[in-house]
C-alpha cells in the first residue's frame, strides 16, 4: 500500500503534531471532541519534505490522495468544488509542528472565480459578500502564491475608499468590490504576464505548493534560526471548507486567550470584529472590540464560546489561544493552540492552575521556560523617576517591561543603531513579519495601530520584549522619520520611554531599578527549591554582585575572580610595580601594598555572603593586561619606577605574548612568582578569620588554582598555598578550616583527574576555557565564524553558550568519574557561562555535579532548570 500523505480531520488527533503540524493536529482533536470545526483535511509534513526532495513537484500519489480527500469533503459539505450553483470554497492554511506565528501565509475563499462568485452571490442573496470574498482571495493568492506585494492591492482599495469618502472597508458596496476585483486581476496580469488562474483545481495545487515553498522563505528561516527550530521538519497544509465572518452584521471573526497572556489572569481575553474575515483582527484594519462586548451583541454565541474555551483549557490542561468565526450567529472553531504568554503570565497561570487542581506542581515547573524568567529579572522604572516623567500618550499594555531608548522608524534603522551599541526603540504605524529582525534588536516597540492581538503585541510577548500597541494619539510618519503627539514632534534619535505594563509612553529616558522575586515568582522558586538537588552558586567579584545574587537565591559563590580587583585605579600603580619588579624584594614590597586592599575585598564579600561558601580563584590573566599602552601612561609609570621611558618600553614589550590565552597566565604566573599566590592566600585567610571573629560566620575559604594541566603544577602551588595558610593561622591563632582545589579547564587535566584529585579538595569546571581549548576556538574570535557554522549546519548551537555534550561534555564526565574514583565525595561544580544555561544545566545534573555557578541574574533561571533536571530524571 502506498504511503498516507493526506488525513481527514476526523482521522487525526493532538498527538500527531509532527505529521499533521500543530494546527492540523488540533483541528483534528477539536473535531473528535465534537466541537464545531469546518470539515477538512491535512496534507502531511512528510509531503512537504517529499515535495522539496522531488525538486519542488507534488508526486502523482500525493495529488491523487488530495483529490480523493477533496471528494470526501464535497460529500461532507454537500457542495462541489468549482460548481457554478453550489460551489465549495476552502481555505489553504499552513501549520508546522511548532507554531510559527505570522511566518507562513493563509489563503481564504479558494475556489472562487468569475462563475462561482455568481453562484455564491445567488445562493447567499448577498452580492456584496460574494465580491468581498473574491477580492480577498485574489489578494491573498497574489501575495502568497505569486509573491506580489500586498501593498499593490491595498493601494487600489484605499483609492476606492478615498474616492467615495469611506471610512472603513465595510463601507465598500458590491459594485465597488466588483471594480476592485477587476483591478486586482489586472495587477496579477501585469505582474505575472498571465491571467489569474480561474480553474479551482489549479488554484488549489498552486496554493498547496506555495505553502510548501514558503517553508523556506527568509522570514521562516530567520524565525527558525532564532528559535532553534530544525529546518527539515517541514510544514503541513490544511485544506478546510470556508465559513464566513463577512456575511453581515450577524457574522464576525475573532481571537481569544483563555487567560490574559500578559498577566496570566484567569479571564477570557480577546478581540473580535463584526462583518470581517480572517486576518482582519490581527492586521489592525479596524480597531477590534473587546471579547466581552460579544456578550452584548450575541449573548448565546458568547456563552457558547466561553464554555468552549473553558472546555479546551481543561482538555489541554493549558492556556489556549483560540481563533473563531461566527457565520450568521453560528460559532465555528478554527484553531486552538497553547497560548504564548509573558514570563509573568506563565508564572501566574502555572501557580493558579496548580491551585485549581488542573496540573501538579511538577507539571507547573516542567512547563515553564527557564530562560523566559530573564524577562522578569530586568529593571523596571524607578517609581520616583517615573513620577517626575512627562507622559506623552497611552496605548495598550501589550507586553510588559520598561524600555528606554532612541526612537527609530524602520527595522533596518534599529538594527544599524543597535550594532553601534545604541539603546533603541522601534516606532511604527504597525509591525509586520518583515520587521522581525528589528524587533529582536530593539529595547521596545511602540505602534500607533492594532490591538492586543496585533502582530506587534503577539510577537513582542513571545520575545519577552516591552511593547505598547495601538497608541492612537501618536501620529507616525515613517517616511519623515518622526511622530507627533499633542502638537509636539519627535524625530529619529530622540529619547522616549515605554512602560509595557501600563501602556504609557513618556518623554526622555527614565531611571530603572532591579525587580524583586515576590508573588507567583517567589512561589515557583520555592517549588523549584523543593525538587532541585543541585546547589546554585553565583559568579561574583564584588560585595554588591554578591548581594544581588543572594537576593536571587544564590547559595554561595562558585567563582570570585581576583583580577578585577587588580584593575582598580588606586591599585594599578602598585600592581604595575609588582609586575615590573626586577627583584623578589621589590615585588614583595609592591604586593605588601596590595595585600590590605585585597583583604578588604574578600572580607566585604564574606560579609555579604553571611557564611555561605565562597570560592576564590587566584590571579588568572596574563600580566601584560595590567600594563599601560598609551605613551603618556608609560611615561608616568617610568617616572614612578625611576627608569627611563625607553627601558620601560622594552620591559613592557618583553611581556607581550603572541598568544596570551595560551601564554603566561593562570597557575603558570604563580609558579614563576609564588609571592603572588602567597599574598592572595594571606588576604583570603585573614579576611575569613576577621569575618568569622566579627560576625561569627563559619567560613571555610575555598582557594582555587586556575589553569592546571599538569599534576605537578597543582602539587607545587598547593604547598605554597597551604604553607601560607598555616602560617596565617599560626600568627592569628585561628583554627579555621580551608580547602584548596582547582579549576578543570585544560583538557589534559580532565584526563588525569584521578591523579589531580589526590591533591585537590574540589573541582570546578571552567567550561569557557575548556570549550576554547577542546575546540581550539579562540573565545574572543570565534563569534565571527560560529554564525556561519550555524547557518551552514556545521554546528547547531554555539558551544560557548550551550555545552557541547559530545566533546566537552565527555571531558567533563571523564573528569567527574576519575576524580571521584580517587575521592568518592569530591565536591564538583561548574563556573563557566554554561552554569546559567538551562540545557547545559540538565547535562551537568546528569553528569553528577554538586552545583552550578552563574552570573547573579541567571540564578533564578538556574534554580528552575535544576529543578526541571531533577523532575525529568527517571532514574531517581
Ligand atoms: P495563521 O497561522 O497566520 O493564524 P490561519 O491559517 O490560522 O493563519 O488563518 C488565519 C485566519 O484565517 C484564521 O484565524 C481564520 O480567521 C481565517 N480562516 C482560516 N481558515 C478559515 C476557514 N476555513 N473559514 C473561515 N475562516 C478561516
Ligand atoms: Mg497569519
Ligand atoms: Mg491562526
Amino acid at each position: 500500500m502506498s504511503k498516507k500523505w493526506v488525513y481527514l480531520f476526523k482521522e487525526g488527533n493532538a498527538d500527531m503534531k509532527a505529521l499533521l503540524g500543530g494546527k492540523g493536529a488540533n483541528l483534528a482533536e477539536m473535531t473528535n471532541i465534537g466541537l464545531p470545526v469546518p470539515q477538512g483535511f491535512t496534507v502531511t509534513t512528510e509531503a512537504c519534505s517529499e515535495y522539496h526532495n522531488q525538486s519542488k513537484k507534488l508526486s502523482d500519489d500525493i495529488v491523487s490522495q488530495i483529490n480523493n480527500s477533496l471528494k470526501v469533503l464535497e460529500d461532507q459539505c454537500q457542495k462541489k468544488f468549482g460548481d457554478k450553483k453550489n460551489p465549495l470554497l476552502v481555505s489553504v492554511r499552513s501549520g508546522a509542528k511548532i507554531s510559527m506565528p505570522g511566518m507562513m501565509d493563509t489563503i481564504l475563499n479558494l475556489g472562487l472565480n468569475d462563475e462561482t462568485v455568481i453562484g455564491i452571490a445567488n445562493e447567499t442573496q448577498n452580492e456584496r459578500f460574494a465580491y468581498d470574498s473574491y477580492r480577498r482571495f485574489i489578494q491573498m493568492f497574489g501575495d502568497v502564491v505569486q509573491e506580489i506585494s500586498k501593498e499593490k492591492f491595498d493601494r487600489v482599495l484605499e483609492a476606492t475608499k478615498e474616492k467615495n469618502n469611506y471610512k472603513d472597508d465595510t463601507d465598500l458596496t458590491a459594485d465597488d468590490l466588483k471594480e476592485i476585483v477587476f483591478a486586482y486581476k489586472d495587477i496579477i496580469k501585469q505582474e505575472t504576464g498571465k491571467e489569474f488562474p480561474l480553474d479551482p483545481m489549479d488554484q488549489l495545487s498552486l496554493a498547496i505548493e506555495a505553502v510548501f515553498r514558503s517553508w523556506n522563505n527568509n522570514r521562516a528561516i530567520t524565525y527558525r534560526n532564532k528559535n532553534d527550530i530544525p529546518h527539515d521538519i517541514g510544514t503541513a497544509v490544511n485544506v478546510q471548507s470556508m465559513v464566513y465572518g463577512n456575511m453581515g452584521d450577524d457574522s464576525g471573526t475573532g481571537v481569544a486567550f483563555t487567560r490574559n497572556p500578559a498577566t496570566g489572569q484567569k479571564k477570557l481575553f480577546g478581540e473580535f470584529l463584526i462583518n470581517a474575515q480572517g486576518e482582519d483582527v490581527v492586521a489592525g484594519i479596524r480597531t477590534p472590540k473587546n471579547i466581552d462586548e460579544l456578550n452584548d451583541i450575541m449573548p448565546e454565541v458568547f456563552h457558547q464560546f466561553k464554555d468552549t474555551a473553558e472546555l479546551l483549557e481543561k482538555h489541554y490542561k493549558d492556556m489556549q489561544d483560540i481563533e473563531f468565526t461566527i457565520e450568521k450567529r453560528k460559532l465555528y472553531m478554527l484553531q486552538t493552540r497553547t497560548g504564548k504568554r509573558t514570563a509573568a503570565a506563565a508564572l501566574r497561570a502555572a501557580v493558579e492552575m496548580e491551585e485549581e487542581g488542573l496540573i501538579t506542581k511538577k507539571e507547573a515547573l516542567a512547563r515553564l521556560d527557564p530562560l523566559s524568567l530573564d524577562q522578569l529579572l530586568h529593571p523596571v522604572f524607578e517609581e520616583k523617576a517615573l513620577g517626575q516623567a512627562k507622559k506623552l500618550a497611552e496605548g495598550l499594555p501589550a507586553s510588559p517591561g520598561a524600555a528606554t531608548g532612541k526612537i527609530y522608524f524602520t527595522a533596518e534603522a534599529v538594527c544599524a543603531a543597535s550594532i553601534k551599541g545604541e539603546e533603541t526603540l522601534l516606532v511604527r504605524k504597525e509591525t509586520s513579519p518583515e520587521d522581525i529582525e528589528g524587533m529582536y534588536a530593539t529595547n521596545g516597540i511602540l505602534t500607533a495601530r492594532g490591538g492586543m492581538t496585533s502582530h506587534a503585541a503577539v510577537v513582542a510577548r513571545g520575545m519577552g520584549k516591552c511593547c505598547v500597541a495601538g497608541c492612537e494619539n501618536i501620529k507616525v510618519n515613517e517616511t519623515e522619520k518622526q511622530f507627533s503627539v499633542n502638537g509636539e514632534t519627535f524625530n529619529e534619535g530622540d529619547y522616549i520611554s515605554l512602560d509595557g505594563s501600563t501602556g504609557k509612553v513618556y518623554q526622555g529616558s527614565i531611571k530603572t531599578v532591579n525587580p524583586e522575586l515576590s508573588g507567583h515568582f517567589g512561589t515557583i522558586m520555592d517549588w523549584a527549591d523543593t525538587y532541585r538537588t543541585m546547589k546554585i552558586r553565583t559568579n561574583a567579584d564584588t560585595p554588591n554582585d554578591a548581594l544581588v545574587a543572594v537576593g536571587f537565591g544564590a547559595e554561595g559563590i562558585g567563582l570570585c575572580r581576583t583580577e578585577h580587583m587588580f584593575f582598580d585605579e588606586k591599585r594599578l600603580p602598585s600592581v604595575r610595580r609588582m609586575i615590573l619588579s626586577e627583584t623578589k624584594e621589590q615585588r614583595k614590597k609592591a604586593l605588601a601594598e596590595i595585600l590590605p586592599m585585597q583583604k578588604d575585598d574578600f572580607k566585604g564579600i564574606y560579609l555579604a555572603m553571611e557564611g555561605r561558601p565562597v570560592t576564590v580563584r587566584l590571579l588568572d590573566p596574563p600580566l601584560h593586561e595590567f600594563l599601560p599602552v598609551e605613551e603618556k601612561d608609560i611615561k608616568s609609570l617610568a617616572k614612578d619606577m625611576n627608569v627611563s621611558y625607553e627601558d620601560m618600553v622594552v620591559v613592557i614589550n618583553d611581556l607581550k605574548e603572541f598568544n596570551p590565552m595560551l601564554g603566561h597566565r593562570g597557575c603558570r604566573l604563580a609558579i614563576t612568582y609564588p609571592e603572588i599566590a602567597e599574598m592572595q592566600t594571606r588576604a583570603i585567610m585573614e579576611a575569613a578569620i576577621e569575618a568569622k571573629e566579627e560576625k561569627g560566620y563559619n567560613i571555610i575559604p575555598e582557594i582555587m588554582i586556575p589553569l592546571v594541566g599538569i599534576n605537578e603544577e597543582l602539587t607545587y602551588l598547593d604547598k605554597v598555598v597551604r604553607d601560607t595558610a598555616e602560617c596565617v593561622k599560626n600568627e592569628k591563632q585561628s583554627n579555621i578550616d580551608y580547602l584548596v582545589g582547582t579549576m578543570m579547564e585544560i583538557p589534559r587535566a580532565t584526563l588525569i583527574a584521578d591523579e589531580i584529585a589526590e591533591t585537590a579538595e574540589f573541582f570546578s569546571f571552567g567550561t569557557n576555557d575548556l570549550t576554547q581549548m577542546t575546540f581550539g576556538f579562540s573565545r574572543d574570535d570565534a563569534g565571527k565564524f560560529i554564525t556561519d557554522y550555524k547557518e551552514k549546519g556545521v554546528l547547531t548551537s554555539d558551544p560557548f553558550q550551550t555545552i557541547d555534550v559530545k566533546g566537552v561534555g565527555k571531558l567533563v564526565e571523564t573528569g567527574v568519574k576519575l576524580g571521584r574514583k580517587t575521592k568518592p565525595k569530591l565536591k564538583i561544580g561548574v563556573c563557566g557561562e554554561h552554569g546559567g544555561d538551562p540545557k547545559s544545566i540538565y547535562f551537568f545534573y546528569n553528569a553528577g555535579l554538586d552545583y552550578v555557578s552563574c552570573s547573579p541574574f541567571r540564578v533564578p533561571i538556574a534554580r528552575l532548570a535544576a529543578a526541571q533536571a531533577a523532575i525529568m530524571d527517571t532514574h531517581k
